[in-house]
């Protein structure tokens, strides 16, 4: 440890009880406030501390200060986002400046006498997730603040927190906008419909004790907590319904895994001895240290992986401070409205009253949503400020379909919903109906229809949709749940399971598509800086061909005697697929020699996700019984614009005239070698879009299972021959908004593209 650590360390403890001391004292919030920064500016050495709180509408008001101005106070205020101050506020993370006014982000107050200032460390003070306001100190000359220096101030901020969040400095009244309708965009992660009253996750966690005299003490407290959760984890993973999960119960053991993890409790018990913490603070400590991680990770793994540790900092909190029934006092019916949530913690809430989920983030792959999903529960994440703009009883239309939560609706409104919802039930009783008829369209073609899956809980969907079969089996998605990577006989037994799940249907098995954001928790790979186009899919399998051979020797085991539909995803040239189709011979002939059951017939294709084998088609068809397009990679690839960052998503438009065009020439060089071709990326699962690529020459698209009702329904009332003479004039004319071309060609001509 440095010198200047341990000095640093030592001044925050020092700090820290000085401050404590001060708050137990007499006199008003505002009192403390301004011996408060005194104290702080003393201790880091800075000319000025200032401490700004988040008042209800969102801004933030300047509260306290050493240095500044004294006027300024209670007049400065700034929105978030706007100054240094404002970033901080944003960003939710600490933020170092070295040479403030020239800061892009610098505001210039008058007021408040600080251009002279040049240097700035800006923290913010949060409780659950949420900025309750910001402490700044700055210094007259260029400083760099060190990492010790950043964390001693963090540390500062979370006993801050407790006063910061007192009534007295709520300045301002409930704004007539707070009550508001109000409406927020975000990602459905689990489709369906809800309306309930929001309950605000971890709204049972206060802490109002943040220090402690006696850090042994606290750290053996802390340990039989670790103990006792450890205890209740086991206690509901062998409750029958979550036995009866089936994979999602893997997620869930991952979850136990990370439990009992020695580096995160060391972490806590260090913040404890090293700061005199509570145990409740230091795991709230421990807890923003991952959530700021999670801000500066893209890869949804990893992310997923840190969801996890939040998710049990919550419940290790509710332990700690005895409020771990939640059950309690719950509305009849809610929505739940968190920050982020794992698996684990929505079991608790699990039972007849959860109707749906909200989150300020999430991912479609986080675990949260692939347990939902087999509760039947909406999930919408990615709803930006949701933690703000909500409050507790609420009443929040979850329309996940359309990615979206509507905020205290018109009563009309909220109440149309629930008769859709009713309605929508309604019409679930008629798709099972429906579920024979055949996806024929009005002039006679038949479509095949298929569901994409990925887990065995998706098989009895796939049946219930009347699907052909399954277009697209993701093999990865067990493997990225377990501990250890499957061997061949467990593979093999997992692939008999999925046979006999759909019945007699076919199913296109994808091999491992792994790499990228895909991580195996058990094989550590060298970090990239661009995954998403790095070492992963058939790149991994080709060099480690370990790996794909016993796949693929799993695959001839388990389908013995039926037919084996195998594609290699990622394919970017000829030569990758000619090199794993040996493989998949080379484990054939072994089968054959060793006197194994073949199975009675092979397909064998390839995903089209990278531009670059668009134009090598003419040379792989001849190779190919079919060719499946990815259309998520394909067009993240074609309009480099990263398929899971939340600002592109609108951007490009999947229908655009470039997209179409693409899509017409594979269609026409496959029908030209007689390869069959199919999509299965998210844009088949679209009436709309599935419309436009049966328009382009598709005849077999593949899509989730709760999807093929509403593909189907467009299919049964689309005239393909005029559809299709249709679109060839948009493309000929160069239409630039073919979108809302082929709306209007569906509401002239009665197609139902409304999903419904
Ligand atoms: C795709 O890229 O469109 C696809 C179906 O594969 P995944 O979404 O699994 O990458
Ligand atoms: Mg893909």
């Amino acid at each position: 440890m440095t010198e200047r650590h341990s000095e640093s360390l030592g001044g925050s403890r020092r700090l820290l009880k000085l401050l404590r001391d001060q708050m137990k004292g007499k006199g008003s919030n505002q009192d403390h406030l301004n011996q408060i920064v005194e104290l702080i500016a003393q201790d880091f050495e800075a000319e000025v501390c200032s401490i700004y709180v988040m008042r209800k509408d969102q801004v933030l008001e300047l509260v306290a200060t050493k240095g500044l101005k004294r006027e300024a106070v209670h007049k400065t205020t700034l929105r978030k986002g706007e100054g240094i101050v404002g970033l901080v506020a944003e960003q939710a993370i600490p933020l170092a400046v070295t040479d403030a006014p020239h800061h892009p982000n610098f505001a210039f107050r008058p007021e408040t006498g600080e251009e002279p200032y040049q240097s700035m460390l800006g923290v913010p003070i949060m409780r659950n997730g949420q900025v309750l306001g910001i402490i700044a100190v700055q210094n007259l000359l260029h400083r760099q603040y060190e990492e010790d220096e950043v964390e001693a101030l963090e540390t500062v901020a979370m006993v801050l927190a407790e006063l910061v969040s007192s009534e007295d400095l709520v300045f301002q009244e409930d704004s007539e906008d707070a009550n508001k309708p109000d409406r927020i965009v975000g990602l459905c992660l689990t489709s369906g419909l809800a309306v309930a009253p929001a309950v605000m996750h971890n709204r049972g966690i206060v802490i109002s004790r943040m220090t402690c005299e006696d850090p042994d003490a606290e750290v053996n407290r802390l340990l039989k907590n670790v103990t006792e959760m450890r205890g209740s984890i086991d206690d509901m993973l062998e409750r029958t319904e979550i036995a009866a999960l089936g994979e999602q119960r893997e997620v869930l053991e991952t979850y136990r895994m990370f439990a009992a993890d020695r580096g995160w409790i060391g972490r806590i018990a260090d913040a404890i001895r090293n700061h005199n913490l509570s145990a409740e603070a230091a795991v709230q400590r421990a807890q923003e240290d991952t959530r700021k991680r999670m801000s500066q990770i893209s890869d949804p793994y990893l992310r997923e992986r840190l969801a996890d540790l939040d998710d049990l900092s919550n419940r290790l909190l509710g332990h700690l401070l005895g409020s771990v029934h939640l059950e309690k006092d719950l509305p009849e019916q809610f929505v739940l409205v968190a920050r982020t949530m794992g698996p684990a913690e929505l079991l608790d809430y699990k039972g007849k009253k959860l109707r749906g989920v909200v989150l300020e983030e999430g991912s479609p792959t986080a675990h949260v949503a692939l347990v939902a999903q087999a509760l039947e529960i909406p999930v919408l994440g990615q709803c930006r400020g949701v933690l703000e703009r909500v409050r507790e009883g609420d009443v929040l239309v979850v329309d996940a379909e359309h990615d979206q939560v509507l905020i205290r609706p018109a009563e009309a409104v909220a109440e149309s919903f629930r008769s859709s919802f009713k309605g929508r039930r309604q019409r679930w009783a008629e798709i099972s109906a429906e579920r024979e008829l055949p996806p024929v369209t009005k002039d006679g073609c038949r479509i095949s229809l298929n569901c994409n899956a990925g887990l065995l809980v998706d098989l009895p969907n796939v049946v219930n949709s009347g699907a052909d079969g399954v277009g697209l089996y993701r093999t990865e998605v067990p493997f990225m749940v377990r501990q250890s990577l499957p061997g061949i006989g467990e593979q093999a037994e997992l692939y008999r399971k999925i046979y006999s799940g759909v019945e007699d249907r076919r199913v296109v098995f994808r091999t491992l598509d792994v790499g990228g954001d895909k991580v195996l928790p058990y094989w550590s790979m060298a970090a990239e800086e661009n995954p998403a186009m790095g070492w992963r899919a058939i790149r991994i399998g080709l060099d480690r061909p370990a790996l794909l051979r016993q796949q693929l020797r799993a695959l001839i085991r388990a389908s013995a005697g039926r037919e084996l539909s195998v594609m290699f995803p990622m394919v970017a040239d000829l030569s990758e697929y000619r090199a794993a189709r040996d493989l998949l011979e080379f484990e054939l002939n072994r089968e054959a020699s060793i006197g194994g059951e073949l199975p009675v017939s092979l397909r064998l294709g390839a995903m089209l996700e990278v531009p670059s084998l668009v134009w090598q088609l003419p040379e792989i068809c001849p190779h190919l019984d079919f060719l499946s397009i990815g259309s998520n990679d394909l067009l993240q690839f074609f309009f480099a614009a990263d398929r899971g960052n939340t600002h592109l998503s609108r951007r490009y438009d999947t229908l655009s005239l470039s997209v179409i065009r693409m899509l017409r020439q594979i269609a026409r060089v496959c029908h030209s070698n007689g390869v069959d071709v199919t999509v299965c990326g998210d844009m088949a699962s679209h009436p709309l879009e599935a419309m436009a690529l049966l328009a382009s020459g598709y005849r077999s698209l593949s899509m989730p299972p709760l999807q093929v009702a509403a593909v189907k329904t467009m299919v049964r009332t689309l005239d393909l021959e005029t559809a299709s003479d249709f679109l060839d004039n948009l493309v000929l004319e160069g239409t630039a908004d073919i979108r809302a071309g082929l709306e209007g060609y569906a509401e002239r001509f009665g197609v139902n593209i409304s999903g419904r």
